[in-house]
């Protein structure tokens, strides 16, 4: 089951000016700035209620987010729903012919650990499914 939005994933230029309107003018608290290599991104989270905003930054012309923004420019790029077992989810969909990006979970922010299930089949929106403690 999901249990909730965990966060919705917004590819920016650039983070610091990103939260010159999330952090300073629209007033949301920030957990701080964290990169994550595997992803080729840098990552800042901005808890609203229960879910988050998560800004995202390439790190590496060739990463997901930079080629995300080349083609579609910044905005929202994905959405991501909690989990309660990342791995067992991801069998049943694979079971049920879903199309995953990622058959194995990776890394994620925040010690998460997190896997996309391909646009294809979920009525072109980038999902992320992610397994976190907190
Ligand atoms: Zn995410």
């Amino acid at each position: 089951m999901a249990e909730k939005v965990d966060h919705i994933g917004i590819a920016v230029n650039n983070i610091e000016e990103a939260l010159k309107f999330y952090r300073d003018q629209l007033g949301l608290n920030m957990n701080g700035i964290e990169e994550v290599p595997e992803q080729k991104v840098k990552v800042a989270f901005l808890p609203v209620g229960e879910s988050k905003i998560e800004l995202l930054q390439s790190t590496d012309p060739e990463g997901a987010i930079a080629k995300y923004i080349n083609t579609r420019g910044e905005g929202i790029q994905h959405v991501a729903l909690r989990v309660d077992n990342i791995r067992e989810k991801l069998a049943e969909l694979k079971a049920q012919g879903v199309k995953l990006i990622d058959e194995e979970p990776r890394r994620g922010a925040g010690g998460s650990q997190i896997a996309f299930i391909h646009p294809k089949s979920t009525g072109g929106v980038l999902l992320e499914l992610c397994e976190r403690d907190t």
